[in-house]
């Protein structure tokens, strides 16, 4: 656990969530600041910085957090008309959380995948 990371804290329970999905290896809860009417974020339960990290370092979790991500859109009745799923990455991708997430959107037309300039 990295003492200064907010998701090893949800992770640990000192920070409360609302947790929708948990394995041995991931942690699914609802983003403090919905996107979509389903924002949920999907994370290894063990700290990786982003998803490059983690695939490089333990590619079996990497495998649990996407089959978990895909159990959340399932749960959230995302199937039949689709969803989002998106690991933001870096500077020029947005990341603002250093601890691996994948965040699964849905629940209306989502547009266009990236914003216009
Ligand atoms: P990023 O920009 O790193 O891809 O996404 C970080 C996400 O974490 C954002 O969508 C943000 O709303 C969410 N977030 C930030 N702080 C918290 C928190 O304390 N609890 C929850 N549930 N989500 C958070
Ligand atoms: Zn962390």
């Amino acid at each position: 656990m990295n003492n200064d990371c907010l998701f090893c804290r949800i992770v640990a329970g000192e920070i409360p969530a609302t947790v929708v999905h948990e394995t041995d290896t991931t942690l699914a809860f609802r983003d403090i600041g919905p996107k979509a009417p389903v924002h949920v974020l999907v994370i290894p339960k063990d700290h990786h910085a982003d998803i490059a990290a983690l695939a490089t370092t333990d590619p079996k979790v990497a495998a649990d957090v996407m089959a978990a991500a895909a159990a959340v859109a399932a749960a959230e009745g995302l199937t039949t008309d689709g969803y989002r799923l998106m690991f933001n990455s870096g500077r020029h991708g947005g990341q603002e959380v250093f601890h691996v997430h994948a965040h699964v959107l849905g629940g209306r037309p989502l547009g266009p995948m990236l914003a216009p300039q």
